[in-house]
């Protein structure tokens, strides 16, 4: 049996094993099992360590591990070594562990133009805007503009990546929101610094926070006529690229998608 997982904490509410078992099953891999890992930070160092010798061929990291992964990996892609996250891991046969960063990739896969020589308004400056940041100058974007609550933090992220830090949010071409805001289902609008009405001022909103019901920031922008990408898509986009590290086939992304329905059960 080979065994795969997603390392988080908390992780519970994760729809990973959902979808990567779907498209295990859908590619014939019936020996191959993927699991939650809730990992909480102090012990991450000690336990990914010990995931190969119980079977596991690799695992995705979401929160709060990203960082800590690509510190931990002996190699990693020069992906991310750039962004400074990893979101993939996988071992060696000696128990090796390699780094890889799937969404940066996903994000500019999902969104309904090319980025390049246009503009972006990324929200947020944490371990998802990095990737958001890094992928969206990766893919030539003319200008990347980036706000967070914590202002400092985003003017650090906005010089390591080359964004420009704002103090508001302006109208672009792409809305990123790499924010945690509306994770609850909570209206996004009473803490972040946009009303409805500013959704019509990008040509694109990308939601990176996902819920089986979607979003606040999708709805409306879709209600307003606003192309949109929620965050279940960019899970499965980046999920489907780790699936092929992990196994070396692809992923079937309508198998995931049927197991990320909200009527799913898996
Ligand atoms: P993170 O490193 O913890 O960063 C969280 C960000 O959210 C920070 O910029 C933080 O601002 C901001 N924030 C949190 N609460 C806020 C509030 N009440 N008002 C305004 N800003 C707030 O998290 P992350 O890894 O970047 O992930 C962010 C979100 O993206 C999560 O919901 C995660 O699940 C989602 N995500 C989805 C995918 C996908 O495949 N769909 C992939 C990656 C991440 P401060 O700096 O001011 O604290």
């Amino acid at each position: 049996m080979s065994r795969l997982g997603v390392l988080g904490w908390p992780v519970a509410h994760s729809r990973s094993p959902a979808i990567q078992n779907a498209a295990l099953a859908a590619a014939g891999l019936h020996d191959w099992r993927y699991q939650l890992l809730p990992v909480p930070p102090e012990l991450f160092d000690e336990a990914v360590p010990a995931l190969p010798g119980a079977g596991f061929a690799g695992a995705n990291v979401t929160i709060p591990h990203k960082e800590a992964a690509l510190a931990l990996a002996g190699e990693a892609s020069p992906r991310a070594r750039a962004i400074g996250a990893a979101n993939t891991l996988t071992f060696g046969p000696g128990g090796q562990i390699a780094a890889h960063n799937t969404d940066a990739p996903a994000l500019i896969a999902a969104l309904p133009f090319s980025i390049s020589g246009r503009t972006a308004m990324v929200l947020g400056a944490g371990g998802s805007a990095r990737a958001a940041v890094w992928a969206l100058r990766d893919a030539g974007a003319a200008e990347v503009r980036l706000w967070n609550r914590t202002a400092p933090r985003a003017r650090t992220l906005a010089a390591e990546l080359g964004a420009i830090p704002v103090d508001r949010p302006t109208g672009a071409d792409l809305l990123v929101n790499c924010t945690a805001v509306g994770l609850d289902g909570s209206d996004p609008f009473d803490r972040l610094p946009l009303a409805p009405s500013d959704l019509t001022a990008y040509a694109c909103v990308a939601d990176l926070v996902y819920t089986v019901h979607g979003t606040v920031l999708v709805d409306l922008a879709r209600a307003q006529g606003v192309a949109a990408v929620d965050g279940l898509e960019l899970l499965i986009g980046q999920g489907a690229l780790s699936f092929e590290i992990f196994t070396g086939v692809p992923a079937s992304l309508e198998a995931m998608r049927t197991a990320a329905a909200p009527e799913a059960t898996v």
